[in-house]
Parts: C-alpha cells; sequence; structure tokens
C-alpha cells in the first residue's frame, strides 16, 4: 500500500449534508467494492487502485486549531468521505486530535464509520455534549460482507461497538447503506444500541461483477429495495426506532 503524509491547505470544508466535513484521510484502506469516494482518485493523481492508496494530512490538527477561530460554529461531520478510523488512524491519531478540538471547543460533531477502533476515543465522546457516532452497516451476513467488504471490519465488531458506546451514553445511529442481501435482518441485531436507523440504497456501478460473479444480480433490482426497505422500516416500528429512508 502507498502511503504519503501530506501538508493539506485547510481541513474544516463547506459541505451539503452537515455545514462542515473533516477528512483527515484521502484513500481508505477498507476499499468497499462499492465505494462512491473512488472518484477522488481523479483528483489525487493516484495510479493505484482504491483502497491501495491513502494521503495523511499530517497537519489536519494544527489547520483545525486555526480554522474554527475564524468559522462560524456548527456541525461537523467527520468524515465525509474515506472513513476516519480505518486502520492509519491507530498511527496518527488524527481523528483523535480533531475530535479533543472540537469537543474541548464545543463544537457539534457527527461521526461516522465502520471501524471499531473509535473506541480507543471513547473518553473524548463520553465527556462530549453535543456528539452523534454513526456505524454503517450494509448486511447482517458477514460472508456477504467479505464479499464486498474484505478489508473493512466484521458486522459483529460493529454491532458490539454501538452497543458499548450506546451503554457509555453516546448518541449513536445506524447508517444502512447500501442495501446487501442480509440487510433485512439487521434492525433486530441494532435493538437497544441507536437512536435511530438511516437507510439508503447507494448505488452499485462498481460492485456489478461481484454480484454478477456470486449470481446476486435478482437481489439489486428495484421491487428488492422496496422489499427490504419496508421490512426494515416495519422492523423499527415494531421495536420503536426512528427510522428514515433517504432514497
Ligand atoms: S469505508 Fe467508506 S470510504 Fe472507505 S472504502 Fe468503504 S465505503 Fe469507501
Amino acid at each position: 500500500m502507498t502511503m504519503r503524509e501530506i501538508q493539506a491547505k485547510s481541513i474544516l470544508s463547506a459541505s451539503k449534508i452537515y455545514p462542515y466535513v473533516i477528512n483527515p484521510y484521502v484513500g481508505c484502506q477498507h476499499a468497499c467494492s462499492y465505494c462512491y469516494a473512488r472518484y477522488m482518485k481523479k483528483f489525487t493523481g493516484h495510479k493505484e487502485p482504491w483502497g491501495a492508496f491513502v494521503d495523511v494530512k499530517i497537519n489536519a490538527a494544527e489547520l483545525l486549531r486555526k480554522e474554527i477561530r475564524k468559522k462560524k460554529k456548527a456541525a461537523v461531520w467527520i468524515s465525509g468521505v474515506c472513513d476516519p478510523y480505518q486502520p492509519l488512524e491507530r498511527k496518527y491519531k488524527l481523528t483523535r486530535q480533531c475530535l479533543q478540538i472540537l469537543i474541548r471547543e464545543d463544537w457539534p460533531v457527527v461521526i461516522q464509520t465502520r471501524s471499531p477502533l473509535i473506541l480507543r476515543d471513547v473518553d473524548i465522546l463520553k465527556e462530549a455534549k453535543n456528539v452523534e457516532v454513526g456505524f454503517s452497516l450494509t448486511t447482517a451476513d458477514d460472508s456477504i460482507r467479505k464479499l464486498f467488504e474484505p478489508d473493512a471490519p466484521p458486522i459483529q465488531e460493529r454491532l458490539n461497538a454501538l452497543a458499548e458506546l450506546h451503554g457509555e451514553g453516546v448518541r449513536t445511529y445506524a447508517m444502512i447503506a447500501p442495501i446487501l442481501p442480509g440487510a433485512e435482518k439487521l434492525v433486530d441485531l441494532l435493538a437497544g444500541t441507536v437512536d435511530y436507523i438511516l437507510v439508503d440504497r447507494m448505488n452499485y456501478q462498481y460492485a456489478d461483477f461481484i454480484y454478477r460473479k456470486h449470481g446476486l444480480e435478482e437481489k439489486k433490482t428495484e421491487e428488492y429495495f422496496v422489499r427490504v426497505n419496508k421490512q426494515i422500516t416495519s422492523d423499527c416500528c415494531r421495536l420503536g426506532i426512528e427510522c428514515t429512508t433517504v432514497f
């Protein structure tokens, strides 16, 4: 894997989903086959396949300290693209440092990850007044997860991490996206560990070959998504979990 330490020019960027977004890393070691962030390859000059390079914004915390003094306080999303708790975060602690700065200054933060490495930062998270942690989940079936996300943490580890965070009093959510076969079994596993659930189908253009290879093509029809979403929303209703579909 190619890993490059870079000096970024800025870190607190405007976002369409939340007012701001912070991406401490460009590139993602999780290398999910459907990843929509692949388009970033175009802007980085990297020739390696998606998942085989990461640029590390080594000056992220230093920039953030300066930028929050100049910008209006509002919610920050960590991260919009590229997992903020991918394995390199264990060494660099850029997400942890940014989180510490934001929480100390009382900025609202929404974190989205697939990695239980976030538990390392539970000391900061449980003290924060305005923080939410979301885990992305695609299926309850780890054999399906291995087909599409072979380098991302197992589903059970994500569920355990959500339960632990929720138990520590941190506001948590699950983002079920993209809907993969087995997603319909997730809600029961999430009961008692999340404050709400979001559902999105997302696009499959990069995962098409996996669907074909494993004969799963019938699992990505419009009818399939509608049926699975119906089941997820009805399970949420049964269990009293707030649920929003975003497709
Ligand atoms: S964890 Fe997110 S950013 Fe990383 S490869 Fe998977 S979908 Fe892409």
